[in-house]
């Protein structure tokens, strides 16, 4: 049988992939085939951090403007990512996983604070690790959260599950003829603005030089088929 081809990775998943059609809430069915795929690899003894957005319950930039000030709008954003660390971590519970949520921003009656050495503990003794409320502050994005948690934790790579299967050239909903890729570099995706990450992440995992796997959440087996080295979605690195 052939080996995972990472050692310890950092999972991000959108919140709006946990919502499945709805796009608002929680998908049970979606959240359980994920979390079946997540207890397939540390089953084969690979290190799971992830990072869960917050985007199916509210995003502080988009449905507080005009309405609330960014930063207390941003707070409830990262509440919402947590709402989503509870779900995940519970079911994964259910499947007779270890797991532990660690949060940014300190709620010690639900989850332990965010601690890198502790973190990095569980991660060593095969529990999956699941770091809420984002990077702690506003004005960021749960995928630079993903990014800075990964450089912490010295995690091989990015799994950056999507609605999306890829990078493309152009919007593959609009222009025909946008072509998809295998590999684009950090500087590449900067300079075309292409939608993989915000600049702050992308610049981030450049900075630290962690590649970034692209794909589609649609399947969840392609948790796994990444972590196997499969050629799935798109790889950013330099
Ligand atoms: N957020 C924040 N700081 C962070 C990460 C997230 O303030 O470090 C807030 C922000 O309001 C954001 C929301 O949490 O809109 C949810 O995160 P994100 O939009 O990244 O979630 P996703 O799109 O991945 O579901």
């Amino acid at each position: 049988m052939s080996e995972p081809q990472y050692k310890r990775i950092l999972l991000k998943i959108s919140g709006e992939a946990l919502a499945g059609e709805a796009s608002r809430g929680l998908d049970f069915g979606v959240i359980g085939e994920v979390c079946e795929v997540i207890k397939e690899c540390t089953q084969m003894g690979v290190q799971v951090g992830i990072v869960v957005g917050g985007g199916n319950f509210w995003r502080g930039v988009k449905d507080g403007a005009g309405r609330m000030e960014r930063t207390r709008a941003d707070h409830m954003g990262m509440m919402a990512t947590t709402l989503n660390c509870l779900a995940l971590a519970d079911v994964l519970e259910q499947m007779g996983v270890e797991v532990r949520v660690q949060t940014a921003i300190e709620m010690r009656a639900i989850a332990e604070p965010y601690i890198r050495s502790r973190a990095i503990r569980h991660l060593e003794k095969g529990r999956v690790v699941i770091f809420g409320c984002g990077t702690g502050n506003p004005f960021f994005s749960t995928d630079t959260a993903a990014v800075l948690r990964a450089a912490e934790i010295d995690a091989d790579i990015i799994l950056l599950a999507k609605n999306i299967d890829g990078v493309y050239s152009a919007d593959p909903n609009k222009d025909p003829n946008a072509v998809k890729y295998d590999f684009i570099s950090y500087d590449d995706v900067l300079a075309q603005h292409l939608q993989v990450m915000d600049f702050t992440a992308t610049s981030l995992s450049m900075d630290n030089k962690i590649p970034v796997l692209l794909f589609a959440l649609k399947d969840p087996k392609n948790i796994l088929r990444a972590v196997m080295g499969e050629q799935i979605g798109t790889i950013v690195k330099e």
